[in-house]
């Protein structure tokens, strides 16, 4: 088994595999895709990473907070770490995130995440026993609300809950916990209990950014990469895959460059920027049908999610996700019979 093999097997082993339910059908984006869909919390995804990394013996130093890259006297980046080490590599990769990326700083000379009119509050709830029927991906929706929840095991459960509102101020939320269990305590299947499952501590507000795509990813030897380049929105469920592709892609373009560094840069910037601004965009516009408080724009929205088609959805969704990435062996297209088509509201 390969190095990509081996990681897909740990991912599954820490994961879990989510089954259809009604509205999306798994089994058929599988098939499509040609790879099997796992779930996975991000302290467990992270874990196989690093145990990955140190397998093939490469270093990983925590506790460096960048806090600001110049140019050398060559034109080469060099970062600046609030310990005082600094750093000249070939290549600097600037991965710190969506909200205050001292890279994108360097690079784009620009640092305006934009408020989007929702916060999220995330947790993961751990139950004794089963919390959900389902394994699966379930998406609850009101005027202005939305929760969603993943289940990994029955018993193990992450959740987004969601509002629009105004951009909160800085003073830090007292009581997270009663916070979202008072706005969501009247909702319908497992969200009660599921937000009563998590330990309050635990659950985290944030007021969600994205950014207006980037007219350039790179700066002379320093590049951006995952939310420091394109911070979708949550609503988009893809910025995570899309720094994951980002790596993947940026492997394949120094491989293939000739030693050329300038060009494999421009070659990576080609290749990511259709795909993560249309993601963006999508997100965008998914938000504003979700997060919308007019009565009749919400029955319009519920009555088309009710109506539509899972086997096109699935379809769509693999056509947009695949787009720029090989395609599994299993290439079976063939609609899978009895899908669903309904989302859960
Ligand atoms: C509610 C919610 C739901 C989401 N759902 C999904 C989903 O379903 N699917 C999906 O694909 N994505 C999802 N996302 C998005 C996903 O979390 C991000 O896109 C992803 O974490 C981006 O990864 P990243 O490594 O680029 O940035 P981050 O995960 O933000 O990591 C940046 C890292 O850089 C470090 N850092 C920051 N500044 C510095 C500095 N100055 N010096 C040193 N280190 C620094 C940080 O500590 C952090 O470890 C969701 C996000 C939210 C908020």
């Amino acid at each position: 088994m390969d190095s990509g093999g081996r990681l897909l097997e740990d991912v599954g082993a820490a994961g879990g595999r989510p089954m259809s339910v009604r509205g999306l059908d798994i089994t058929l984006l599988d098939q499509i895709m040609g790879y099997p869909t796992h779930t996975i919390l991000r302290r467990d995804l992270q874990a196989v990473l690093l145990d990955h990394v140190a397998r093939v013996g490469i270093p990983v130093e925590f506790g460096h907070r960048a806090v600001a890259i110049e140019l050398d006297e060559s034109g080469r980046g060099v970062a600046l770490f609030e310990n005082g080490e600094r750093i000249r590599p070939d290549l600097l990769i600037g991965a710190d995130g969506r909200m205050n990326s001292v890279a994108r700083s360097f690079v784009a000379g620009d640092n305006r995440p934009i408020y989007q009119g929702f916060v999220n509050w995330i947790g993961v709830a751990q139950g004794k026993d089963a919390l959900v029927n389902e394994i699966g991906i379930q998406d609850y929706w009101g005027p202005g609300h939305r929760f969603g929840c993943v289940a990994i095991r029955s018993d193990l459960v992450y959740w987004a809950a969601a509002q629009a509102r105004p951009l909160p101020g800085k003073e830090a939320a007292t009581n997270l916990h009663k916070e979202v269990m008072d706005l969501f305590a009247g909702w319908s299947g497992p969200v009660a209990r599921l937000i009563d499952a998590t330990p309050g501590h635990s659950i985290q507000r944030i007021a969600v950014h994205d950014l207006e795509p980037l007219k350039t990813r790179s700066r002379a030897n320093v590049l951006l990469v995952g939310d420091a380049a394109h911070a979708p929105l949550p609503t988009s469920g893809q910025g995570a895959c899309q720094a994951l592709e980002d790596a993947w892609h940026l492997a394949r373009c120094l491989e293939g460059n000739g030693g050329c560094l300038d060009e494999a840069l421009l070659r990576f910037a080609s290749v990511r920027r259709p795909k993560t601004a249309k993601l963006a965009e999508q997100g965008r516009v998914f938000a504003r049908g979700l997060f919308t408080t007019d009565p009749e724009a919400c029955r319009i929205r519920d009555e088309r999610a009710k109506a539509s088609d899972a086997v096109r959805d699935a379809h769509a969704m693999a056509e947009g996700w695949s787009q720029g990435l090989p395609m599994g062996a299993c290439t079976d297209q063939s609609p899978v019979d009895g899908a669903g088509s309904l989302y859960r509201l």
